[in-house]
């Protein structure tokens, strides 16, 4: 499995806007230099974007049409202690 590179996300872009860098903010790591998981969030559009899940450890940029609502819910739950409160703020669930 990938492992992410810190620096590696400073040239990712979000899907929608292309804004850069995004915000990112890491839950647990693998190594000193390589994070596990964590969460992007693009400061212009305000959409957050998930790096490790059940399956993978890159960073899941897609846009709306693609992402899977249910799936990220759930690892949304799954890290709500870590997640800075301006983007569970922007991030109202219906
Ligand atoms: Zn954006």
């Amino acid at each position: 499995m990938n492992k992410i590179d810190p620096e590696m996300l400073n040239i990712l872009a979000c899907p929608i806007d292309k804004h850069y860098p995004l915000e990112s903010y890491f839950f647990t790591w693998v190594a000193a230099d390589k994070v596990e998981t964590g969460i992007l969030f693009c400061s212009k559009c305000g959409r957050w974007y998930p790096i490790g899940n059940k399956v993978k450890t890159i960073p899941e940029l897609y846009p709306d049409s693609l992402r899977e609502r249910e799936h990220e819910i759930e690892w949304f739950n799954n890290w709500r202690h870590l997640i800075p409160e301006k983007i569970k703020s922007w991030w109202v669930t219906e």
